[in-house]
């Protein structure tokens, strides 16, 4: 076994390696294949062995800039869409726990908790009272 992670390693000299997008594209090779063998669609098969070859083809490419660069492009995407769901789920936790009302005179929103019962509320902008039921 230590033989081969020798061999392996001098195979490695040189060569890219794994990275983030690598690992990515592993898992969706996976995840297709298990939902390729379960949904019997051939087209998914071959997504999956695509991402499969894409993923080896850049673990041992010698062009090492060009793959960083690639994977520096993949993880500034994958922070933007990291970031959008954060937001969304934000804004659901939000949903759950709060209620927009709209003040009457100016149209301010006003975050008010949920559950409290019939409740006034005091517009901070224009200072109208008025009562809702949370
Ligand atoms: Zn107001």
């Amino acid at each position: 076994m230590s033989q081969f992670r020798k061999h392996f390693m001098r195979f490695m000299v040189g060569r890219y390696g794994p990275d983030k997008l690598g690992q990515f594209l592993l898992w969706t090779a996976v995840v297709l294949m298990g939902v390729s063998i379960f949904a019997r669609s051939s087209w998914l098969n071959t997504a999956s062995s695509i991402c499969l070859i894409w993923c080896c083809f850049r673990m041992f490419s010698k062009n090492i800039g060009r793959r960083f660069e690639e994977n520096q492009r993949f993880e500034r995407l994958s922070f933007r869409f990291a970031e959008i769901f954060r937001k969304w789920r934000f804004k659901f936790s939000q949903i759950r726990e709060y209620h927009i009302y709209k003040c009457p005179q100016c149209r301010q929103k006003i975050r008010v908790p949920r559950g409290k019962g019939k409740i006034s509320i005091h517009c901070p902008k224009c200072n109208t009272d008025f009562i809702k039921k949370s």
